[in-house]
């Protein structure tokens, strides 16, 4: 067995639970076949954590989180829990999570896979083999700039205020996860900002420029504004490889980029923190989909996007590279073959549940290895 890598997995709420066992499967058929154990712990978080123990998240927990080398999430929240205070809401969990890892850089693969391709809003040949990677600024920008407010004008007006700000070592540490990342795929990297009216949209661009021109003149760069990438991403999308852009415009294209392919319940992500002494990012993975309280419970949640989750945690967080194409392969595999949850139907496709989607990537999984 290789050394033993530390992973907190926090199912929560809703679909969560179901959509992790089947990612519990994979881990169990990687220790028997590919004689790679992790060290896991199980936790809780959300509402979950919440009926167990008054809070959506404890500190014993949020320490498992700092220690563990990676943290796998499911989802949280749940109407039950809509009229909880600000404070015990199972979101806090989550967002305690992301604030005390300091998880600046949000990864959002969008992949169309093969027979899924009808699932797009556009038309097939625009998104065939679509494989793009949208680097997000998480930490920063006009979602936490000072002052911030809404008051009232001595004319009786009322005025909202955010502000847009970055600082040059906020745009680096996020540039450089997307050079680094625009390495090992094609070696192309869209910076996207409004240089042309925000400030830090100038200081955006050239700090990315900078930092292009001293440590990776092998990554092709472009930058683009956020205007145009949106109608770029609609027109044209398998254009792009890598972007990176601010926590705002983030926002909007990845979801933009995530209806390209469809498919909420095919979506992984994942989130970097700064590296430590040897090097290593703070990371937590999680499907880009939420708990899904109208199907919880029923066996019929697609458990992809959380298995896709872990194949990043697997690529990003322990260079296990190979087994996260091993995993990618056999989804791919599995969905050609016509087997699909009932989120992902479509012609000639047998419906099956979350629990038999899981059997048979790991049946596929034991025919490749
Ligand atoms: P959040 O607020 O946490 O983002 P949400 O309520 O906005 O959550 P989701 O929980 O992601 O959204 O669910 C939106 C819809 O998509 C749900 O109605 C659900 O049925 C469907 N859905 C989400 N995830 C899956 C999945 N893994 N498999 C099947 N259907 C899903
Ligand atoms: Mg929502």
């Amino acid at each position: 067995m290789t050394a033993n890598k530390s992973l907190l997995i926090l199912p929560g709420d809703g679909i969560g639970p179901e959509v992790m066992r089947q990612v519990r499967r994979v881990i169990d058929w990687m220790a028997k076949r590919r004689s790679v154990s992790f060290d896991v712990t199980e936790g809780l978080v959300g509402g979950a954590a919440y009926e167990a123990h008054g809070t959506p998240l404890k500190d014993e927990t949020m320490a498992d989180a700092l220690s563990a080398d990676a943290v796998l999430l499911g989802a949280v929240g749940g109407p039950k829990w809509d009229q909880l205070p600000y404070d015990k809401r199972p979101e806090r969990g989550l967002l305690r999570l992301r604030k005390e890892m300091d998880l600046f850089a949000n990864l959002r693969p969008a992949v169309v896979y093969p027979g899924l391709v009808d699932a797009s809003a556009l038309k097939p040949e625009l998104v065939r083999d679509l494989d793009i990677l949208i680097v997000r600024e998480l930490t920063g920008g006009v979602y936490f700039g000072e002052p911030r407010g809404i008051t009232t004008l001595p004319d009786g007006q009322r005025r909202g205020v955010n502000t847009q700000v970055y600082t040059t070592n906020e745009i680096i540490r996020v540039a450089k996860v997307a050079f680094e990342l625009a390495r090992k795929r094609q070696s192309r990297l869209h910076s996207v900002e409004k240089a042309n009216v925000m400030e830090s949209g100038v200081l955006w661009r050239e700090e990315v420029q900078k930092l292009h021109d001293s440590d990776y003149t092998d990554v092709q760069l472009e930058h683009m504004y956020a205007d145009n990438c949106a109608m770029q991403l609609v027109r044209q999308p398998k254009q792009f490889d890598v972007i990176v852009t601010d926590n705002l415009f983030g926002d909007i294209l990845s979801d933009c980029a995530a209806m390209l392919t469809g498919s909420l319940g095919m979506l992984p992500s994942a989130s970097f923190g700064a590296p430590d002494a040897s090097g290593r990012r703070k990371a937590m993975y999680e499907p880009v989909h939420g708990s899904a309280p109208d199907i919880a419970g029923r066996d019929v949640a697609n458990p992809l996007a959380t298995i896709l989750s872990f194949a990043m945690m697997l690529r990003y967080s322990f260079d296990m590279d190979e087994d996260a194409d091993l995993i990618e392969k056999a989804v791919k595999t599995v969905l050609a073959s016509g087997i699909r949850t009932g989120d992902i139907m479509g012609p000639n496709t047998a419906r099956v549940s979350c629990s038999t989607m899981g059997e048979t990537l790991v049946r596929e999984l034991d025919k490749m290895a």
